[in-house]
């Protein structure tokens, strides 16, 4: 303990944790690669990417020139009535990378912000009187997380998203059960058949459906069937329903497409995306829809009702097209499925072991789910010591780690699992 984690355990939230019992926070000094380099000197291997973010590693030399060059010029201007080169090279960069329909982009501050724009722009759809006057409600699927804004949080998962706390302040959307069948399997007709009863059930009251596209992230880290998207999405179309796509977490490669839909070939009318947007500098997100949707939200004259006071911030845009750039230029679909070679080797030993319940790969995402739950801050300390950074939560452990990491590396990161199972 030091002055500063006394004064910070004192006076700060960090993430999911309470002022009278917090749990330790380690002081980082800086981060360079995929090594994070604590007060005290010790230097762990990054296996988080700080939550889907630092896809390049940390204290990247071009990104760290993108945002001093932008710095150089402006930090912000206000985006209403002005407009500047990164934003709009950033959104030609999205156009040209995400599939031809999605034309239109709305930059917003955070993921949850961006999920509360499409979720917006789905219902005002409806509302201005292209789509069905009495749309007001979403479809969404159980084990889902989309953020912790109160829109969001209403189609996060209904058990461990937090609805019990805040029942009666969220509206009731309609949920479906978490989709059984696992990536690479077949779908079961009888989840699809229960999908379009919904569906048809409840058309009128139904703007949209929003999902995390193959993997469930902070809802239970879980990768589902590309069949069953390919369906809901058939289903979506049939019924004229929207189809909102999070791909916060997935977007930018790390499930080994560009973005997770590109697995089961579909293209939603509105798209989500954050985290790695950036390469894990500063915080931005994008909604991005097609003509038909941004046309329609504005039908009866009237205009998209959001506008965030950071929106399309010079310093965020300006280090995302950089990062983007990176991305692109990278051979990171060779990198991410070496990752997932080597996770799916190393970890594969696990499973086996008495205190797992399953281990599962996909791309640079490895998952191994405890029977238990995982006694973080004990094992947060092992790992530390340990030299590695590796953040569990509930009964699992996971790694996403940024793709340039070393074979020497990762192995650390697998390793070290053993040490939450009490080996
Ligand atoms: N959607 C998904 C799929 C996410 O994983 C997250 C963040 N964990 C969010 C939305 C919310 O993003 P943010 O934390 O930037 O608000």
């Amino acid at each position: 303990m030091t002055a500063l984690t006394d004064f910070d355990r004192v006076h700060l939230w960090h993430p999911y944790t309470s002022m009278t019992d917090p749990l330790p926070a380690f002081e980082v000094e800086s981060a360079a690669g995929v090594r994070l380099r604590l007060r005290d000197g010790r230097e762990l291997i990054d296996g988080m990417a700080s939550w889907w973010c630092a896809i390049h590693g940390y204290n990247h030399p071009a990104l760290n020139c993108a945002v001093e060059d932008q710095l150089a010029k402006m930090a912000h201007v206000m985006f209403g009535g002005l407009t500047h080169e990164p934003a709009v090279r950033l959104a030609r960069t999205l156009v040209d990378m995400t599939p031809a329909p999605l034309q239109h982009v709305f930059f917003a501050d955070s993921g949850s912000v961006a999920v509360e724009v499409a979720i917006k722009m789905a219902l005002q759809f409806h509302a201005a009187g292209a789509g069905r006057a009495g749309a007001d409600r979403l479809l969404t699927i159980r084990g889902g997380y989309h953020g912790d804004t109160f829109g969001a949080m209403a189609v996060c998962d209904p058990v461990n998203g937090m609805h019990e706390r805040f029942a009666s302040a969220l509206p009731g959307h309609f949920f479906l059960d978490r989709p059984a069948a696992r990536f690479g399997a077949a779908v079961e007709s009888r989840e699809i058949d229960a999908a379009e009863q919904m569906m048809r059930e409840h058309r009128d009251r139904i703007a949209a459906v929003i999902l995390e596209p193959i993997v469930q992230g902070a809802g239970g880290m879980w990768f589902y069937s590309a069949d069953y998207l390919r369906e809901i999405a058939a289903l979506c179309q049939r019924h004229d329903i929207l189809l909102i796509a999070d791909e916060i977490a997935t977007g930018f490669g790390r499930t080994g497409r560009m973005f997770a839909c590109e697995h089961a070939g579909v293209v939603p009318d509105l798209l989500c995306l954050g985290k790695a947007l950036t390469g894990g500098y500063l915080t931005l997100a994008a909604t991005m829809t097609t003509e038909r949707v941004a046309h329609g939200v504005s039908a009866d004259g009237g205009v998209l009702a959001h506008g965030p006071t950071f929106m399309a911030n010079p310093l965020a845009t300006a280090v995302a097209a950089e990062s983007l750039r990176l991305l692109q230029e990278s051979p990171w679909q060779a990198r991410v499925a070496a990752i997932e070679r080597q996770l799916a080797d190393e970890l594969g030993r696990y499973a086996q072991h008495p205190a797992v319940a399953d281990v599962r790969v996909l791309g640079a995402i490895g998952v191994v789910e405890c029977r238990q739950p995982v006694d973080v801050a004990r094992v947060q300390q092992r790992f530390v010591e340990a030299g590695v950074w590796l953040r569990p939560f509930g009964r699992l452990i996971y790694l996403m780690p940024p793709y340039i990491i070393e074979p020497a590396d990762l192995r650390r990161l697998t390793d070290a699992v053993a040490l939450a199972l009490g080996d």
